[in-house]
């Protein structure tokens, strides 16, 4: 059919006809032949084990779906790369937000990479995330330099269910990373809050990014936080900052100075660095291996992790126990009349608990 921006109206335009296009683009290509074939329990392993980080990736999923099957096969998964796991280096790095997290881990990945070889993993716990539908951390964009790093794999946040439930799935992420060859595991998290403990309960080290402020920074920071920390850094040590953050970095040793000493027999370390100018960063890696070697070398790093395997131990049961009476349809059929009830003040919460806990026991014995 004639075009009529090829009539005398349009000069200058000519529309030509076009080529005629093959049905499919390739025709041997059977569809969805890989791109959905469901992945098998060995599948997954044997990619993971080579260091695929494409299955790795769909493995990590799969970890993360709430869906029962999937939940099912994740711990397949897992169980058969657990004997490939262990051998690496995990640090937490937590700060509030603007701290300077995802610049500072930019920097800290890179020298990490180059100075030490090896591959690193970056990872995340977010329990906000669920809320604000998805995390920010561990985004790729935030990491310019790591993301492309040839060596490196970034996962955010997982973002189902409880600070619990995420937390248990970075963990077990963690296991695959390791079985896949990452020796290096950074775990990113929000100083605010839980999250710490859980990110801390999963780590050999725990670095707390701060920064130095009107003086008073010392006020704002929990207590419990700088108990955690095997080394505290401030960040934005650079331009008219410095005096400020060597002030905040006196202050920070002071105060852990009323501490117990840590369980590990290491004194935690107070450096001032900066993420964006990368100055200062060797010396906070040099602490990091530092510490390994010592607590390697006393025993504290198995015990750690035996402490923290036993932990997860404990948090598995009580996560499975909760989802158990939450998800079971007569508790879940009572809850909102039990809720009215302790609202209006007919019941108190502890009976209106107790009489729900008796329903889920007495069902349970039903079978
Ligand atoms: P996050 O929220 O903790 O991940 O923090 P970001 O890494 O996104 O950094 C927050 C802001 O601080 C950004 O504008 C960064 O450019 C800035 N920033 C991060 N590190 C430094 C640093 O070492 N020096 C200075 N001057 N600014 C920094």
């Amino acid at each position: 059919m004639e075009h009529p921006e090829n009539s005398a109206e349009y000069k200058g335009l000519t529309v030509n006809s076009g080529v005629a296009q093959p049905s499919i683009v390739n025709p041997y290509l059977k569809r969805g032949s890989f791109r959905h074939r469901k992945l098998s329990v060995s599948d997954y392993v044997e990619g993971i084990l080579k260091g695929d980080v494409t299955i790795l990736g769909q493995a990590v999923t799969l970890v993360e779906s709430t869906h029962p099957d999937h939940q099912t096969m994740a711990q397949e998964v897992i169980e058969k790369c657990l004997p490939y796991s262990g051998n690496s280096v995990r640090v937490g790095i937590s700060g509030v937000p603007g701290a300077g997290k995802s610049t500072s881990i930019d920097a800290f990945g890179v020298h990490v990479l180059e100075e030490y070889g090896g591959r690193l993993a970056v990872l995340a716990i977010d329990p906000s995330s669920e809320r604000s539908k998805g995390s920010i951390l561990g985004d790729k964009t935030r990491m310019e330099k790591l993301s492309v790093h040839p060596d490196s794999f970034i996962r955010p946040s997982p973002s189902a269910g409880s600070l619990g439930g995420v937390a248990r799935k970075t963990r077990e992420s963690i296991i695959l990373c390791e079985a896949a060859g990452f020796d290096k595991i950074f775990v990113e998290t929000v100083g605010v809050g839980q999250s710490e403990t859980a990110c801390h309960s999963m780590v050999d080290f725990f670095l707390l990014i701060q920064l130095a402020g009107t003086g008073d920074e010392l006020q704002g920071i929990k207590r419990g936080i700088m108990e955690m920390a095997d080394g505290i850094v401030i960040n934005k040590c650079d331009g008219n900052n410095v005096d400020k953050c060597q002030l905040a970095a006196t202050q920070f040793r002071n105060a852990l100075h009323l501490f117990p000493a840590p369980d590990s027999g290491w004194t935690p370390q107070v450096l001032t660095y900066s993420g964006f100018y990368n100055l200062g960063v060797k010396e906070v890696w040099d602490m990091v291996f530092k510490y390994m070697d010592f607590v390697k070398a006393n025993g504290y790093f198995e015990h750690r992790r035996n402490e923290q395997a036993k932990y997860w131990m404990y948090e598995s049961i009580n996560e499975q126990l909760r989802n158990s009476f939450f998800q079971n349809e007569l508790i879940s059929s009572r809850l909102p009349l039990s809720e009215d009830m302790v609202l209006s003040g007919q019941k108190t919460s502890f009976v209106a608990a107790k009489d729900l806990l008796e329903t889920y026991f007495r069902w349970m014995k039903q079978g």
